[in-house]
């Protein structure tokens, strides 16, 4: 099939709720993508964050091979070698939270997160930041803020409220004797790219101990090596009760899993589940994505890399750019116009960058990303950024 055919068939057949573009990707390596014909492409949004280990590794390709002709699926009721393996990997990741569900996404993840607070607390509400994302389904939706992915979906859940992010006196406000948890990504992704301050999570961890209230913190986004620390998290010296985390935890595999703490109690046999939650090709996949994650020192590559391109960014003269900020290789540059046309012209001269909102340009590229792929990035984006929209 030619680009024109692939695009013609997806345009008929598709849901409708993506918009597509005019582009067909069909292979990856490290953080190149390749369309059909070949045109090589800068990948800065990792599939929005999934491919931190950059595409087509080939320890990820060997665990998946290997997994898929020895088992693929097992329903987590039956201990497993791989699925074992990572519990102990995983819980290993953040001290105190030494127990784990596994899922399939994000959004499912984040569901069992608000399930796991409501039955271990016996209290329904819970507090979430405006701008935040949390994912599509019924329960990450009514936490999620942004009107544009609420819109007609209502009535969603009862016993949810927004409060400013990085804002004390809110949060203080809000946190009371009937709240279950407080939900906070400490770097907003799909919000805009927004670090939380230090003395806000260490606060907001505060507020929950002493009003009864978990903490939960998503790390979907920011989890896995993106901040440059394994978990954003770690830059707080904070423990949530609860961490839910999915996007690059399987190396591109689908998977989701929240990490849990002491203070969850009533989690008893048949209270939550998923068909194929920790099923062995996943549970292999994350295996393997953790070893690189840790043999290559992808935090540190974020750290370092992060750093680089950050001291770059902020050296563009340009009149158009509002603010540059971010975490490691997660970084938002907020223009003073719309950024669709900007995103238009990167993907002209073959670099694939994200939206966060309607004037941020959001770079997530993998962490593998190489510095001469830097330099390349900034040069362009010092050329596009300096024109008008
Ligand atoms: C992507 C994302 C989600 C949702 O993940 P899905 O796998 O798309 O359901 C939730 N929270 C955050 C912070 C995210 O970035």
């Amino acid at each position: 099939m030619n680009s024109q055919e692939i695009i013609a068939i997806e345009n008929k057949h598709t849901s409708g709720v993506y918009l597509k573009q005019a582009l067909t990707i069909v292979r990856g390596q490290g953080a190149s993508l390749f369309d059909v014909d070949g045109a090589e492409y800068l990948d800065c949004s990792s599939g929005h964050g999934v491919a931190n280990l950059g595409h087509a590794h080939p320890k990820i390709a060997e665990a998946i091979y290997k997994q898929a002709s020895t088992l693929i699926t097992l329903f987590e009721t039956f201990p497993n070698d791989q699925r074992a393996m990572l519990m102990e990997k995983i819980t290993g990741l953040v001290p105190g939270l030494d127990r784990v569900f596994f899922c399939n996404s994000g959004t499912e993840a984040v569901e069992a997160a608000f399930k796991f607070a409501r039955i271990s607390t016996g209290r329904k509400n819970f507090i979430a930041a405006m701008r935040a994302f949390h994912g599509r389904t019924y329960g990450s939706l009514s936490a999620t803020f942004n009107k544009k992915y609420r819109e007609g979906f209502e009535p969603l859940l009862p016993g949810f409220s927004h409060v400013a992010y990085n804002n004390i006196e809110a949060l203080d406000k809000a946190v009371n004797e009937e709240t279950a948890a407080v939900i906070l990504e400490v770097v907003q992704g799909e919000g805009g790219v927004y670090p939380a301050s230090l003395e806000y999570v260490q606060t907001a961890r505060r507020i929950c101990d002493e009003r009864g209230a978990l903490l939960i913190v998503d790390e979907i986004q920011t989890g896995f090596g993106r901040t440059g620390e394994m978990f954003a998290i770690e830059h707080f010296d904070v423990t949530p009760d609860l961490l839910t985390c999915a996007k690059s935890l399987a190396g591109g595999v689908p998977m989701g899993a929240v990490l849990i703490g002491h203070n969850i109690k009533n989690l008893t046999p048949g209270v939550h589940g998923s068909t194929f939650g920790g099923n062995p090709l996943s549970c292999a996949a994350a295996n393997a994505a953790l070893d690189v994650m840790k043999d290559e020192d992808l935090p540190g590559q974020a750290a370092a890399k992060g750093a680089y391109l950050m001291e770059k960014l902020k050296k563009i003269q340009s009149p158009n750019i509002r603010e540059v900020r971010g975490l490691g290789l997660m970084i938002g540059i907020e223009m003073k116009q719309k950024v669709t046309p900007y995103i238009k012209a990167l993907q002209e001269k073959r670099i694939i960058a994200l939206n966060a909102g309607l004037t941020v340009i959001r770079l997530l590229p993998p962490l593998v990303i190489s510095y001469e792929q830097i330099d390349h990035l900034v040069g362009v984006l010092t050329e596009v950024l300096s024109e008008e929209a």
